[in-house]
Order: structure tokens, then sequence, then C-alpha cells
């Protein structure tokens, strides 16, 4: 408690020494590199409310190297809300295939299934707020970089610079810690170009002020910086609750027979890969005469670890929930990311 107390007073002292100059000059430092610097990706290439969500969405937790050709082949299937809103299961699951988080991706639906119904995308920052899976970063990074709604963004790089500026070694896991953060956030907004100072600080978060080895020799801001001058930028930010990571040890069945791969699919309102096509584990097939040992490998899903050993299996008597699945109609269907991993280099997918 005393702790948090002697944070916010070092925090609101740091952000009391903003005068209106002080601001001024801290935002154009930090505009002007984000001109001269930005990366030129194919989200910032628009101000389609559309094209701009999309990207936001695939871009928490999954690296931006990675999202660019998910987001270019979504696009070409799916160039706009309409089309989404009117897309089946397996199409939309298979677009999204390999980004993980497959609930974002019904959730995107159901959003193009609202902002179809409305005629148009909500312009305000509480009428994108109330769109199916969209919060209040989302919310705001659509606002201000479509709209130019000066509402300040709060995602993990803008917590990690604000940290630093200030020195503030509270747990920003917890939501005194984010309140604080949202406040200073938007106090420093540049409010006479949201979309521009937003993706700077962003930028900035995800290029320069980095988890480990910040840059701070060539950080805009380094003058503004606390951490900095106390030696403390690779301490910041302090994050308390640490979740435990744990090892699991699995084993997935590959039974092909005439050029049929037997496969299940999980639910459709299962709540975790609804709709998803898996390769059968022992306990399905319990029958099964395993052959060989084909790869092995690792898939971390939050804060477990499972090592997967695929093996090939002549499969006994099938229960009704195995189907066997012809090899070529692969492709069309939503596999997710451990079966892909699993078929990996056995030439039936493309
Ligand atoms: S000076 Fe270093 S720690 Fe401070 S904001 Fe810049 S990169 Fe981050």
């Amino acid at each position: 408690m005393k702790m948090e107390s002697s944070n916010v007073q070092a925090h609101s002292n740091y952000m009391r020494e903003f005068t209106p100059a002080r601001l001024r000059a801290f935002r154009r430092a930090l505009g002007a590199w984000y001109d001269a610097c930005a990366r030129d990706l194919p989200w910032r290439r628009t101000l389609d409310p559309y094209r701009v969500w999309i990207s936001e969405i695939m871009l928490q937790q999954t690296r931006v190297a990675a999202v660019i050709p998910y987001y270019e082949r979504f696009l070409a299937r799916f160039p706009d809300a309409a089309t989404l809103a009117a897309a089946d299961d397996d199409a939309l699951l298979s677009a999204w295939a390999g980004l993980g988080y497959y609930s974002r991706a019904r959730n995107v639906r159901a959003a193009a299934q609202t902002v179809t119904r409305l005629g148009a995308f909500p312009q305000s920052y509480e009428g994108i707020l109330a769109l199916p899976g969209i919060g209040p970063y989302t919310a705001a990074a659509i606002a201000s970089i479509c709209f130019g709604i000066p509402k300040a963004v709060l995602d993990g790089n803008v917590m990690r610079v604000i940290c630093r500026l200030t020195a503030d070694d509270a747990d920003i896991l917890s939501s005194r810690t984010r309140e604080r953060m949202q406040e200073s956030a938007q106090m420093l907004l540049d409010s006479a170009s949201p979309a521009r100072h937003n993706q700077a600080v962003m930028e900035l978060g995800a290029t320069v002020c980095i988890p480990r080895d910040p840059k701070c020799k060539i950080c805009p801001v380094s003058k503004y910086c606390l951490a900095r001058k106390s030696g403390l930028e690779r301490e910041l930010p302090i994050k308390l609750r640490r979740a435990e990571i744990r090892r699991v040890g699995r084993t997935l069945l590959v039974a092909i027979r005439n050029g049929n791969i037997l496969l299940w699919q999980r639910a459709q309102d299962a709540t975790m890969l609804g709709g998803f096509w898996e390769l059968p584990e022992p306990h399905q097939l319990p029958e099964a005469k395993s052959a060989k040992l084909l790869h092995k490998f690792s898939h971390a899903i939050t804060n477990h670890i499972y090592d997967f050993h695929v093996v090939s299996a002549r499969a006994g008597q099938v229960q009704s929930l195995l189907q066997w699945t012809p090899l070529e109609q692969l492709p069309a269907l939503p596999l997710s990311t451990v079966t892909r991993k699993a078929l990996a280099g056995m030439h039936v997918l493309p």
C-alpha cells in the first residue's frame, strides 16, 4: 500500500512538470520521430475503419511480421464488412487458422454483422466500443486513426513507455496502475493529431522502448524519461503476477487409409477452437496400433507447453465421433494450429 502511494506521488509529480510548452515540445519530438522512422505497414496505408479494425484484432498477441500475410489474405477473401458478415464457419475459420484465439474470428464476424445492419461503421468511440469483441484499446485505436477522435490508446507497448517515462514501479498488472497510465497517456496525447500521436507511442514501444534492451540512445523522448535518468530502464515495468509454466506430454495419431485421414471436429459452440478439425489422441482410438514416431514438436498455449509426439497408427474400430476425411479436402478445412504442425512435412497440406 505504501509502495502504491509513493508511486502515485512520484508519477503525478512527474506529470505536473509538463507545462504547456514542455508538452508541446514532447509531442513535437515524438511526432517528428514517427514521421521519419515509422515502419511502412499495410494497415497504415488506409483510413478504412474495417481494415484498421481487422489489423488491430490480428495484432493482439501476434507479431507484426506474422500478421502481414494473414491480414492481406483475409482482406482479399473478405474485402468489406458485408462479405465478412455473410461468411460461413469453415471459410471464416480457415482464413483465421494459424492466428489462434478463434473466438476473436467469431467476434469479428458478429461485429461485421452489426456494422452491416447499421449500414456503416460507427464513428464515435462509444459506438465502436459497443461492437462485439471490441475493447477500450481497439476502440481508441480505430476512433483516433480513422476519425481523428482524441482518445489515447493503452496497450502493452504504451504501458511500458509511460511506466519508464514516469519511472513508475508499481505492478503493471494492477488495475490502479492501468488507470494511472490511461490518465497520463490521455494527458500526453496530442489532441490535434491523435492518429499520429497514438501510433507514434505504440511504434516507440514496439521498436525503441522494447522490453529487455531499450534503445535509449536513439529514443526521441529520452530527455523526458525518468527511468533513463535513474538507470532503471531495464528494470521497468514491474509485473508481479507471473503464471507458472506447466509442461504436458501428448500423443497425436495419424491414421491414413485409402486416401482418407481420421479426424474429429470440435463442437461449433465449444469455448476453445469450436468447429476446428483435429487429429485423434490415443484415448479416442483405443484399438489403434501405433506404428512409428513421425516427429515431435512443442506448442505453447497461455501457461502450458504441450510436447506432442506424432505417431502413425493403424486404426481398429472407429468411434462415431471420428471421421474418415478425404486428404484432398484438408486445405479447405479449418485445422487447428496443432493439427497443422502435426501434419507439416507429410505432404498432405499445401
Ligand atoms: S529513454 Fe529509453 S526507457 Fe525511456 S522511453 Fe526512451 S527508450 Fe524507453
